[in-house]
């Protein structure tokens, strides 16, 4: 049967725009369906316009430290709605990169909402189309839990688009988007609180890195609540919020801002119509190769809740795109050792094992560990301290992990992610000459394990 399209992809996101071009490239052809932003949530509400904010809020800490370089400056005034539009200027013109980048790649760009009418057809702003697969890249979206007074909150859908800073935050959650919209808010200079319903937040994150970045954050006067959780939040006359407590405890602030994870979009998308079923956790279930339960269709990035990160969704539809139309170039996408960061302020950059999967895993673990106060902050009167750590196995000396809280963190963990990937020992990092006088350079000169 003839289709109208050798690919449908629903979502021109981070996984979407990247299938469709290669495949579109690979002389497929292809059709994308975008019914809200191109360049899909990293671009528009996600890693790009954040990093910008962070950025932001580092611009204190250059302020903070410039008096120990000899600088006398004016009391500096910071306007949030400068930063909020130049922002959003950025984010068009990125928008317009996506755009010529699909159309010059001979994608057909839909606008509008995509609905699954059949296992080889999609309907679009009415019109229906029919292809030989459909891909499914549809992302992830905000959850908050049910609690009274919930539409009270905002998420980091709405924080790029506040009318102005908030004087006081609440933010709920303890992973990514909790720890570095802290930063952001109280970088900026709004009275912070991060509540978190466990001991301590960044579950799954090395154990030494969640330690210093709470003692660091502390440092900088982030008020930090675990084992905190609200039951019901309330507008008052003077339109400020009341969050009461499970505990009973009562917290006023100007804004709640919830980041308690992420749930698949698959908001009106038609899946009654296929045999595509849901995981447990109610992602898209699919096989190694991204096949869901109808053969005709295909899930990558958010949407199948792997692993939700940028990069991750790029390589799925890389892979998608090539198992498809250029089959001798295929190559499943390797989930060891995936570099990331959280970029709180300091950032975390990590990679490999932590010391608890290590040792979970059956290791048997060295560990090396450093905390020493940046070269840059020696001229100031700034205490903060730098941590790094590296995860060895004892038994083979290959390095299992490698873990920074510090600045530019995320910077320097993605060489080392290569060196992990390569299957790099301590030895060799040993061996490694070291670049001086950098912070990066004690990766490469920790000497003696700490246990
Ligand atoms: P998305 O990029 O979400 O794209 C999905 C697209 O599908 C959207 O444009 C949506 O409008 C569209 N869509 C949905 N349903 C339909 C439909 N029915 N019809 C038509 N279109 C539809 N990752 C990092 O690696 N580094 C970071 O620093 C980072 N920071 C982040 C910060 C925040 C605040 C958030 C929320 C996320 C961040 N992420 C980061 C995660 C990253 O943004 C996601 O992992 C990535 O965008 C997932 O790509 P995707 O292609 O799966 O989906
Ligand atoms: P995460 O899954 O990372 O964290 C969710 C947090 O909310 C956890 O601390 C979780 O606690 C807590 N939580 C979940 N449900 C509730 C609830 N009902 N009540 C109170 N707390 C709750 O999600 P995020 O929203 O922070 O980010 C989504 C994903 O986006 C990240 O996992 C990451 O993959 C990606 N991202 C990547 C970034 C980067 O690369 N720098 C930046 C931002 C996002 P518990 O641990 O106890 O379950």
């Amino acid at each position: 049967m003839a289709y109208d399209f050798d690919l449908f992809v629903i979502g021109a996101g981070s996984g979407g725009v990247r299938a469709a071009r290669f495949a579109a490239g690979f002389g497929a052809k292809v059709a994308v369906a975008e019914s809200r932003y191109l360049g899909g949530t990293c671009v528009n509400v996600g890693c790009v316009p954040k990093k910008l904010l962070v950025y932001g809020a580092h611009v204190a800490d250059e302020l903070e430290q410039a008096a120990g370089f000899g600088w006398t400056l004016e009391e500096g005034h910071f306007d949030w709605g400068t930063l909020i539009a130049n922002k959003n200027r950025e984010i068009e013109r990125l928008n317009g990169i996506y755009r010529n980048l699909l159309v010059n790649s001979g994608v057909t760009l839909l606008q509008g909402h995509a609905r699954i009418t059949g296992a080889h057809e999609v309907e679009v702003e009415g019109q229906r189309y029919s292809a030989k697969h459909i891909l499914i890249a549809t992302g992830g979206w905000p959850q908050v839990p049910d609690i009274p007074g919930k539409e009270l909150a905002i998420t980091s859908n709405e924080a790029f688009y506040l009318k102005e800073l908030p004087r006081r935050v609440l933010v709920v959650g303890g992973g990514y988007i909790a720890v570095e919209f802290a930063g952001i808010f109280q970088g900026l200079g709004a009275d912070t609180t991060l509540l978190y319903r466990g001991d301590l937040f960044l579950r799954g994150f090395d154990g030494s890195v969640r330690t210093h970045l709470k003692e660091e954050l502390q440092k900088r006067g982030m008020d930090l609540q675990f084992n905190a959780d609200i039951q019901r939040i309330d507008q008052q006359d003077d339109g400020s919020l009341k969050a009461t407590l499970k505990d009973g405890r009562e917290l006023i602030a100007d804004c709640v801002f919830y980041a308690t994870g992420r749930r698949p979009m698959l908001d009106n998308l038609g899946l009654e119509n296929t045999g595509v079923e849901l995981d447990a956790r109610g992602f898209i279930r699919v096989d190694e190769q991204y096949q869901t339960t109808e053969p005709s269709i295909i899930a990558i990035g958010d949407v199948i809740g792997r692993v939700q990160l940028t990069p991750v969704a790029l390589a799925e539809g890389m892979a998608v795109a090539r198992r498809l139309f250029k089959p001798e170039q295929y190559r499943a996408v390797d989930y060891q050792n995936i570099p990331t960061a959280v970029f709180s302020q300091p950032p975390i950059g990590t990679v490999g094992l932590t010391e608890e999967q290590a040792l979970e895993a059956g290791h048997k673990v060295q560990i090396f560990e450093s905390r020493f106060r940046a070269m840059k902050l020696t001229l100031t009167d700034i205490q903060e301290k730098t941590l790094m750590k590296l995860v060895v196995d004892a038994e083979t000396d290959k390095v299992l992990g490698c873990h920074m809280v510090g600045p530019d963190a995320g910077e320097i963990i993605q060489g080392l992610g290569v060196a992990l990937k390569a299957g790099a020992t301590k030895q060799q990092f040993d061996e490694t000459i070291g670049v001086h006088p950098t912070a990066a350079e004690e990766f490469v000169t920790m000497r003696t394990a700490t246990r």
